[in-house]
């Protein structure tokens, strides 16, 4: 067994107000380079809004997946029913159009922010000022994991998209052309 530090962000629903701060440090702290555009659409957290009851409810884009799922989740709060997929955290599934790119049609999972060096708390948590957002460390004991990271989740994204023959095709038409560049530049 390993030790593990476990990051949680609490979501209390009673306290955000909708100001959507969260979406826009979010997708700032992402942009290339960092700071540099702000584009709520490009956020890892996203947050809803029910015009009816008057409720927002931030939800963070988790794990990449390749097919939709074959079951529904639903929610019933204060009597109201909502959309199945509505606070699903899928990153980027094939039924809906959340937690993607725009422009790249990646997915956007979030990492907590992961940086170096690291935050003392994410983004999102920072900026919202209501306290909707909160943030705690723990450490767990776990089985050891073999580590997904962003690079190989979007290369399956892209595989699943345009098919492994032309994902390798593709690659390795750029290492190549790379190479000749890089000796172009050495001589
Ligand atoms: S910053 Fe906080 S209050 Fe504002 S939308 Fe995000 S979670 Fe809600
Ligand atoms: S923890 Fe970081 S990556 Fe995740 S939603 Fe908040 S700002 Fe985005």
């Amino acid at each position: 067994m390993a030790k593990k530090k476990v990051k949680v962000i609490k979501i209390n629903v009673d306290e955000c107000n909708g100001c959507r701060a969260c979406e826009a440090a979010c997708s700032a702290f992402h942009a290339e380079p960092k700071y540099s555009t702000v584009n709520p659409a490009k956020s890892r957290i996203h947050v809803y809004w029910d015009p009816i009851r008057n409720i927002y409810v931030p939800v963070y884009g988790g794990p990449y997946v390749p097919a939709e799922c074959l079951g529904r989740d639903k929610y019933i709060i204060d009597g109201k029913e909502y959309d199945e997929c509505l606070f699903c955290r899928a990153a980027a599934c094939p039924s809906r159009n959340l937690f993607k790119d725009p422009d790249t049609n990646l997915p956007l999972r979030c990492d907590m922010c992961e940086s170096e060096p690291p935050l003392e708390e994410p983004v999102c948590v920072q900026v919202c000022l209501v306290d909707a957002l909160t943030y705690e460390e723990r450490e767990e004991e776990v089985e050891e994991e073999v580590k997904v990271d962003e690079l190989e989740m979007g290369l399956e994204a892209l595989i699943d998209k345009y098919g492994l023959d032309k994902v390798s095709d593709t690659l390795a038409r750029i290492s190549i052309s790379k190479k000749a560049e890089e000796q172009r530049r050495g001589e």
